[in-house]
């Protein structure tokens, strides 16, 4: 059996630290169940990030519908920054104390998988980002994970159950197990070439046996036009540095006229390398850096307890409304009871905290994934990694 939890687990509130099923039988027992008010909110973020993009919503509603409370929330997709709350959820303890749990666990992993995904897509610019990380991660975990590459920016997930839930094809090339059982990767393309639909891009993995430049060479001799890109699997080559492989293997394509074929990368690499990559690389397949993404850690804390603010040392009490200036972005936090407030720029503030949840009523519309990624890249395309 696979060790792991399923919905009707979560739902059940059994993915819960026991120490809060301890706090609900006290409560319980002592017949203490105030109206509460929590927030879930991210000090600080993960490797000096500026600011991170708020995901894992829909799944998280998915869970608060079966409970009676209240929220306030982002847009799935929503630029913040540190101290923001993302999310408020509003209702009597004892109804949500034991999903704390697993709500952090939905909208950390998420949030984190979202912002990497959308700092590498930026990087890359033009260039297609591919996820490749689903080996990495539990297998279960697999659609959750490159749902949300995709919604950071990534153009593309290779497992076949992801591109399901996200309604898209999923994307890949080859992998140096065919090359291998052909024995050879002229014969391997040439295979891939004839069984395959048309529809599919024909491109070769070139570092499987011999030397990159030889491979490329004899692939495009092989293939010609019908060769859309070869790929580089080898990062941290045994020659060392993986630019000058590329740069060189673009200069012997290009001498001989094989300027069309694209060069694909995949293989552990890491956000900060893919400026210096760029000039000689078409396209890129991210495993790790997405898949393993530093989570976000938001923590959940109440700060208002029947009406009245109280929060523990070094948190804001009471209530809070979230804003961000349509015209500059700059962003303010002011008590939920905060009539108007003008930006020092003259723009006008509006609230990024809104009702999405009634007592199991969803009051925000579920965006299909591929409008998420749309507005998650609209949404950073301004902003600053560092
Ligand atoms: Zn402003």
């Amino acid at each position: 059996m696979f060790h792991t939890a399923d919905t009707q687990d979560i739902i059940d509130g059994k993915i819960t630290d026991v120490y809060f099923e301890r706090t609900l039988k006290i409560l319980k027992a002592r017949k203490i169940n105030p109206v509460v008010k929590a927030e879930f909110i991210a000090k600080n973020l993960p490797e000096n990030w500026p600011w991170a993009i708020f995901a894992g919503l829909e799944e998280a509603v998915y869970l608060m519908k079966h409970l009676r409370i209240k929220v306030r929330s982002m847009k799935e997709g929503a630029v913040f920054y540190p101290y923001e709350p993302v999310m408020e959820i509003e209702g009597r303890y004892q109804d949500f104390c034991v999903y704390e749990t697993a709500l952090l666990g939905l909208i950390c992993q998420a949030s984190g998988i979202v912002t990497k995904s959308a700092r590498i897509k930026k990087l890359a610019g033009e260039r297609p980002v591919m996820s490749f990380g689903a080996r990495r991660m539990h297998p279960v975990l697999a659609p959750m994970i490159e749902r949300n590459a995709f919604i950071g920016g990534c153009e593309g997930v290779s497992v076949v159950k992801s591109g399901e839930i996200i309604g898209e094809d999923p994307m890949g090339t080859m992998p140096h197990a065919l090359v291998i059982c052909m024995g050879s990767t002229i014969d391997a393309i040439k295979a891939y070439d004839e069984v395959l639909e048309p529809r599919l891009r024909r491109v070769a993995l070139i570092d499987t046996f011999l030397d990159e430049k030889f491979e490329c060479l004899n692939v495009a001799a092989a293939m010609g036009k019908r060769l859309f890109a070869v790929r580089f699997d080898t990062p941290a080559s045994r020659r060392g540095n993986f630019y000058r492989i590329l740069e060189e293997c673009r200069w012997e394509l290009d001498l001989r006229g094989y300027r069309d074929i694209k060069f694909y990368v995949s293989g552990g690499i890491r956000e900060e390398e893919i400026p210096l990559l760029n000039p000689v690389v078409d396209g890129y397949g991210i495993g790790t850096s997405i898949s393993n993404a530093p989570v976000i850690d938001y923590a959940m804390d109440i700060m208002e307890v029947e009406g009245k603010p109280v929060a523990k040392r070094s948190k804001w009490s009471g209530s809070k409304r979230v804003l961000r200036c349509g015209k500059c972005g700059a962003g303010k936090i002011v008590p939920l009871n905060t009539e108007r407030y003008l930006c020092s720029c003259g723009g006008r503030f509006g609230d990024i905290l809104t009702p999405s949840l009634d007592n199991g009523k969803q009051l925000m519309k579920a965006e299909p994934p591929s409008k998420l990624r749309l507005s998650v890249m609209n949404n950073v395309k301004e902003l600053s990694l560092a």
